[in-house]
């Protein structure tokens, strides 16, 4: 099956078409700027490459562009639309209507719709996405992949706040973690990759980008994931804060006469690496680069990320009462050895022992820790976009072979 993932942010728009049975990436690409200037970028398998500045109103006629080039008899990896067989759409947030990948219906844009007021940054932006493609390809599966979904199961213990009860019964205020497709992807990757079957191993997964969190995966279920009701908590992140003291807040906004909105604004954007280093940088590479000349406070910066890290493993080793493996993952899990090195400093009492040759190794999948080491530490790169047409493809095979088992009486 060839399946076009789409990743659809509020004036972006990122694609790739996989073959579902190689698991080849056979074109992908980014629109960028949508409504503003458009910026086109493009890349196939064969070494076409594309990068241009085209106008796109809106999403629909970004998809336009993408479904144009696709067919292009020259730049092209398919001689028309109907060569599709699903459009995979990432999704952030199902709240607890959507344990898993579904078709997407007008019930279930409906459904999200209700969802919006829980990621009202994310979600609208996807559902745009969702409807450009539906209006461009009225007869194509559409399948939606939620970065909720595989959090969803978490026990009440772990995603209830101390909060009175009522406010989660009213409005569904609880924690919802995020991540979902890489944690999904990573962790079973992991297993794969060590010859486990994983049904029967304690996997911690830590997703370290600009946004970053931590998950634990007991026996292929999530039981804990940093993130919560927004992916405002949890670990100190590139410009977000992390946990925090809601009652540093409220003496926050009194001494500085800030508003909600003030707050939430420093919070998501002003905070984080960024914020500690006295907006020095959110990106570890300058914050490393700068450490090394005595940058004291990108130096802290660091610091501060790697010690969270480090209680979020040791708190959800303890969740699931002990761990297999250990995972790095996104940009700054699978691209910085010294901070994979630092957490790692604070782990020995869990028997691991890291290899410091393997650490500095590249590759889509390396194990770290050394043969001694009573659990194993792994660099993986995640690739959300497979999971997405995986799971895409595994909803259209359900769905074609329903009709059979019909047809055979069952
Ligand atoms: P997101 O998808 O959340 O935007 P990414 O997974 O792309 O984030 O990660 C971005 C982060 O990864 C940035 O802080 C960046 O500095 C960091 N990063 C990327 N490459 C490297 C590297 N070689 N060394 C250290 N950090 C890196």
């Amino acid at each position: 099956m060839k399946i076009l993932v789409i990743n659809s942010g509020s004036s972006s728009l990122k694609f790739q078409v996989i073959d579902s049975e190689t698991e080849r990436v056979l074109a992908k690409g980014l629109c960028e700027r949508i409504g503003i200037d458009g910026r086109f970028t493009y890349r196939t398998d064969t070494g076409i490459s594309l990068k241009e500045q085209t106008a796109m109103e809106n999403h629909t006629q970004a998809v336009h562009i993408i479904l144009d080039t696709l067919t292009d008899p020259e730049q092209g990896v398919i001689s028309k639309f109907g060569e599709i067989d699903v459009v995979g759409h990432r999704l952030v947030h199902g709240g607890e209507k959507f344990t898993g990948s579904v078709v997407i219906t007008q019930e279930v844009i409906q459904a999200m719709t209700e969802c919006n007021d829980l990621a009202p940054l994310h979600n609208p932006a996807n559902l745009v996405g969702v409807e450009a493609c539906r209006t461009l390809m009225p007869d194509t599966l559409m399948v939606g992949v939620f970065d909720t979904a595989f959090n969803q199961t978490m026990e009440p213990k772990a995603f209830l706040y101390g909060l009175p009860y009522q406010y989660y019964e009213k409005h569904k205020i609880r924690r919802y973690g995020f991540h979902g497709i890489s944690h999904r992807y990573v962790s079973r990757r992991a297993a794969q990759f060590m010859g486990q079957d994983p049904g029967r191993v304690k996997t911690i997964v830590c997703h370290l980008g600009n946004g970053a969190s931590i998950c634990a995966v007991k026996y292929g279920q999530v039981v804990d994931n940093s993130m919560g009701f927004t992916p405002l908590e949890g670990l100190v992140m590139g410009t977000r804060c992390g946990d925090v003291d809601p009652g540093a807040l409220e003496f926050l906004s009194k001494k500085e006469g800030l508003d909600f909105q003030q707050i939430m604004t420093i919070l998501n954007q002003e905070s984080g690496v960024l914020g500690i280093s006295k907006n020095f940088s959110s990106d570890f590479r300058e914050l490393k680069d700068a450490e090394i000349k005595y940058h004291e406070k990108a130096a802290l910066a660091r610091e501060i990320f790697a010690y969270k890290v480090a209680k979020y493993v040791g708190s959800y080793a303890a969740a699931m009462n002990g761990v297999d493996n250990i995972v790095f993952t996104a940009g700054i899990g699978e691209n910085d050895s010294d901070i994979r090195e630092e957490i790692c400093s604070y782990l020995e009492y869990l028997g691991i022992a890291i290899d410091e040759l393997k650490n500095r190794e590249e590759g889509e999948a390396v194990r770290i820790s050394d043969a001694s080491s009573k659990v194993n530490v792994l660099v993986i790169k995640t690739n959300e976009e497979l999971e997405i047409a995986r799971e895409a493809a595994t909803v259209a095979k359900g769905l074609k072979k329903r009709p059979e088992k019909v047809g055979k009486g069952s």
